[in-house]
């Protein structure tokens, strides 16, 4: 396999290293199926590769995690995602292999268990997840454990970053990230739930909705108002964050059935008198909205590189299957009709990839504004979109069929769309922020 590396920057790999070395990881070689065997390949058919790793402007930290985690996900073929969507089972093995040799402690400092790599590295984590036929199944599994912690990292005191950074990383404990409520949505900062401190305790009541994981998580990271709203001066002043125990008992837990991403779960949380122990507070009372906003950015350049992979998946097996499917005496991917959208898709991914590459590099040198981040994520999700959906109309019938996967791919896409931020929210934002147009809500 061809391997072109620019000289490395911010090569910061800790664990993962140690455990590459521990998985004897070389370079991992995928065979292209349009490949003859005994004759040299002149050129990359890249997207028709399962995994491929010659992205040339990958840094060699980056294609170091390329490498490890498609050696791990080929553990997990399309059939496995395939019967955990009908059972709607958890992929836990998934969860455990990537615990097991360190990579959910990424981004995490190594103090803890952690790697201190960055967003620019996670990123090629978790597209490469998706990539490998995951799609968002894979990649939610896994998501909130590799981010959602950074108020924790950040705000945490030595005692709660030893107290919950170690049992995640080693994978003993799963976070899920409670933040959205039915009545308010998007609007967050009218969130409806309360936290009132009694003692030692701080009793909540209220709900969330679409609480991901929340079936099989033991600790949630949970966002409520402290000081109701018409005592602070600002919408963004009087919530506060607490990283707990779901604890079961105390709060109701109901699973939402949905379209797509059967086997990672999705659900409303009631609450009505549920103590929480004061240690349990994620920085300042009433500061919760500023600690939880220093992960948004980097989540949002994590789910765009997440649909990202998943429409790479898309893309690879409608590649495949215009090649080998021949109606009227060809293959279909002969008639340009088949075959423009397809080599317009891929064009227009590289572009969401480049821009994803871009926000993380920005991310991890400090740069705090949301503007890239945004953007990567909106132009990852439309053109996986389109992907998705043009895989499934390459394989005609057969794209409606459980067999090819692209049915699956096609549902699970949606989510990027969706959260954590909806599109109309970031053009919004972009509108306003960077075109300084009137605010318009
Ligand atoms: C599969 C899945 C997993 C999720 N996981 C989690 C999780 O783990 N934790 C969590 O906290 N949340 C989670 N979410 C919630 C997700 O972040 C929200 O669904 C998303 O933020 C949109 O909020 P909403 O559904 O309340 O939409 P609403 O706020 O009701 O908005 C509905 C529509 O109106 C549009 N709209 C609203 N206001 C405006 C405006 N001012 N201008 C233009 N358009 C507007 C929106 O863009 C959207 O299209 C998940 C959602 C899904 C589907």
């Amino acid at each position: 396999m061809m391997m072109i590396h620019k000289p490395s920057q911010n090569l910061r790999l800790g664990n993962c290293v140690r455990s590459i070395s521990r998985l004897h990881c070389q370079s991992v070689s995928f065979q292209s199926p349009s490949s003859v065997a005994g004759t040299p390949r002149q050129f990359h058919a890249r997207a028709t590769e399962f995994l491929q790793t010659s992205d040339p402007d990958l840094t060699k930290s980056q294609q170091t995690v390329r490498e490890a985690i498609s050696k791990i996900c080929s553990r997990f073929p399309d059939e496995y995602w395939r019967t955990r969507d009908e059972s709607k089972k958890f992929p836990s093995e998934l969860h455990s292999a990537l615990a097991r040799d360190g990579w959910l402690g990424i981004c995490m400092p190594s103090r803890y268990g952690g790697s201190d790599l960055g967003i620019s590295e996670a990123s090629i984590m978790m597209q490469t997840i998706a990539e490998s036929g995951a799609g968002m199944t894979g990649a939610s599994a896994v998501h909130i454990n590799i981010f959602g912690l950074e108020p924790v990292v950040k705000f945490g005191t030595e005692e709660q970053k030893e107290r919950f950074l170690i049992p995640l990383i080693k994978g003993e404990e799963r976070a899920c990230f409670g933040v959205t409520e039915p009545n308010t949505g998007l609007d967050t900062l009218r969130l409806q739930s309360s936290a009132t401190r009694d003692g030692d305790y701080y009793v909540l009541r209220g709900s969330k909705i679409w609480i991901s994981t929340a079936q099989v998580a033991e600790k949630i990271l949970i966002l409520t108002r402290t000081t109701p709203l018409d005592k602070v001066k600002k919408p963004s002043q009087g919530l506060s964050l607490f990283y707990t125990d779901l604890d079961r008992t105390q709060v109701e837990v109901k699973e939402i059935p949905k379209m797509g991403r059967a086997a990672v779960d999705s659900n409303t949380l009631f609450f009505d008198g549920w103590q929480v122990p004061k240690e349990d507070m994620i920085g300042e009372e009433n500061n919760g909205f500023k600690i939880i906003m220093q992960g948004m950015n980097a989540e949002r350049i994590l789910i765009g590189a997440e649909a990202l992979g998943l429409a790479f998946a898309a893309l690879r097996r409608a590649a495949i299957y215009a090649s080998e499917r021949a109606v009227f005496g060809r293959p279909i991917g002969q008639n340009q009709g088949i075959q423009h959208p397809l080599a317009d898709s891929w064009m227009n991914l590289e572009a969401a990839r480049l821009m994803i590459c871009q926000a993380a590099r920005l991310y991890d040198q400090g740069y705090a504004s949301g503007e890239y981040a945004n953007a990567a994520k909106y132009l990852a999700a439309e053109a996986a979109f389109r992907a998705c959906e043009r895989a499934v109309m390459t394989h005609g019938g057969m794209g409606y069929a459980k067999e090819y996967h692209v049915e699956r791919y096609l549902r699970e896409v949606f989510i990027p769309r969706i959260a954590p931020v909806s599109r109309e929210m970031i053009l919004n934002y972009i509108g306003e922020r960077i075109l300084g147009l009137p605010k318009s809500y």
